[in-house]
């Protein structure tokens, strides 16, 4: 069996499309605009990346984007009074604050100080527990990427048997919780779980968020399952140039799973899109209009 490829840039892309579609309504009957505040501390070269590529997709989705750049030696009660003020400015619908941050830095103490009604990262404890309350939140983005991209293969999950491999905060655990909330039969593993070659064979869904290299092999494959691939890691590649990989052994997935996502160009891109999607969600509900369906 030759997979699927589940094309998350593409996928990406008509989100995108949408959610300007979106955008021009809400600013078109209500005169609000969203927009997002992204707060970059420091000069880490893949974060200033990350946030020029976010940056982007907020003013081509027919947002503003407010940039703020802190240096490195930020101490963290000017980042906390930044906030602040963000929190209180009416133009801003959602808050980013790009990880990691200087060791100088409490990030949990800067991230539970964010409004959780514009932390569209979705990592407020607020958010959280709406999430696994089944209450309106804000959820994390990666994982919502992810069921994004299962429902493209499953429209319905309701019944499925979904393997998440690991626990963060920021994609296992809030991806458990929506699996669930999709009506799926949950297994959550980790670093201590026993058998993990056999826990994943028993997956519709298989998802990696590990952060090691093509560790899920061919073999962990139920055959036919749909896998996300969550990991982004940089090893060594030809010409001593270095090259990306995913958790999950691309070549060996392919021969055995019915769809599968690439890395890059899977979960990547969805992640982007989903950050502009919480803006725009945020941004209807500060405006009392309800969520436009792009989902
Ligand atoms: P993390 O915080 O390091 O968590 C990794 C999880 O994997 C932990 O729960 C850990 O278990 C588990 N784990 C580690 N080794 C394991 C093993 N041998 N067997 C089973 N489980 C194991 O990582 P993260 O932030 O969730 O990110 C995971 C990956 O996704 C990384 O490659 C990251 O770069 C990537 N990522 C991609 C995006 C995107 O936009 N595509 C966004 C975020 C993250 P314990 O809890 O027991 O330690």
């Amino acid at each position: 069996m030759t997979a699927t490829l589940i094309d998350g840039k593409t996928i990406a892309q008509e989100l995108r499309a949408q959610i300007a579609t979106a955008t021009a309504k809400l600013s078109r009957d209500t005169g609000v605009v969203p927009g997002l505040a992204v707060v970059l501390v420091g000069n880490d070269p893949a974060s200033e990346v990350y946030v020029k590529s976010k940056s982007k997709a907020v003013t081509d989705a027919g947002m503003r984007s407010f940039d703020h750049r802190l240096s490195a030696d930020t101490a963290q009660a000017d980042l906390l009074a930044l906030i602040g003020r963000l929190n209180a400015d009416k133009s801003v619908h959602g808050i980013l604050v790009q990880l990691p941050l200087p060791p100088q830095i409490d990030s949990t103490l800067v991230l539970n100080s964010i409004d959780p009604d514009k932390d569209v990262d979705g990592f407020h404890p607020v958010n959280a527990g709406r999430l696994a309350t089944g209450q309106r939140a804000l959820v994390p983005c990666t994982p919502y990427g992810c069921v994004v991209l299962a429902k493209r293969m499953h429209p319905q999950l309701s019944g499925m048997d979904a393997v998440v491999i690991g626990r963060s905060n920021i994609v296992g655990k809030p991806l458990a919780q929506l699996l669930l909330a999709e009506n799926c039969t949950v297994t959550v593993a980790h670093s201590k779980t026993k058998n993990l070659a056999e826990v994943c064979r028993r997956a519709d869904l298989l998802f990696a968020a590990v952060g090691r290299a093509e560790m899920v092999k061919g073999d962990w494959i139920k055959p036919g399952a749909t896998v996300i691939d969550v990991g982004i890691n940089r090893v060594p590649g030809e010409g001593g140039k270095s090259r990306l990989v995913g958790d999950v052994d691309f070549a060996q997935a392919r021969e055995v799973a019915g769809a599968v996502t690439p890395v890059p160009g899977g979960v990547g891109p969805m992640t982007i899109a989903c950050v502009i999607l919480n803006t725009l969600r945020a941004a209807c509900a500060s405006a009392g209009v309800p969520e436009p369906k792009v989902i």
